[in-house]
């Protein structure tokens, strides 16, 4: 197995899709190599790919208060996005897929909370018609991550366009996932 270090220098060099760009390069995951809750968003925005971070804009920082709302640090939580560029998920997710699979196994984590659409979709294998509403909040068994429960939610940027009704929704989901951390 190779280290997570590896993976992202790996991740850091690729050109394998229409999405690499000439200017910057691709956003890795990043966070502790045991992390026990991963959190995968969509893809970065132009500023992430400039910061070579996830979760860095206002959005993300939403997220990163609702987590410590809810007794969860996101330096303690790996972070990552489906694509790791720039662009149409659409297009990039055929090559960067295999980027997600090999941190998931490498990172190893307790609960993967999809954060979107896209995100629960591929994780859950749902159509792409399904809705997120349907499953937001539940936590299911990965059965191809023994161990693994996915734990879909909505993105950091509806988190950031709905009231204070919804933010203690997310709370209380966050919570959720810390106990169920704690709980194994
Ligand atoms: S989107 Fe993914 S596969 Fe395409 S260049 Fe970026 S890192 Fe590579």
């Amino acid at each position: 197995m190779i280290p997570l270090t590896t993976l992202r220098d790996d991740v850091l060099s690729c050109r394998k899709c229409e999405l690499s760009s000439r200017e910057d390069q691709p956003v890795p995951g990043c966070g502790p190599a045991k992390a026990r809750v991963f959190l995968l968003g969509e893809r970065p925005s132009r500023d992430e790919m400039m910061l070579g971070r996830p979760f860095e804009e206002r959005a993300g920082l939403v997220l990163k208060k609702l987590l410590r709302m809810a007794g969860l640090k996101h330096e303690d939580c790996y972070a990552s996005y489906l694509v790791k560029c720039e662009g149409e998920t659409g297009k990039g997710l055929p090559h960067c897929k295999a980027w997600l699979w090999e941190e998931l196994r490498l990172v190893s984590p307790r609960v993967v909370v999809t954060l979107g659409a896209a995100a629960t979709r591929l994780l859950l294998n749902l159509k792409s018609s399904a809705r997120l509403e349907d499953v937001a909040g539940t936590f299911v068994e990965a059965p191809y991550l023994p161990g693994t429960l996915l734990a879909p939610w909505h993105s950091p940027v509806t988190m950031l366009s709905r009231g204070k009704a919804f933010s203690d929704r997310t709370v209380e989901f966050f919570t959720k996932v810390r106990v169920a951390c704690e709980s194994c």
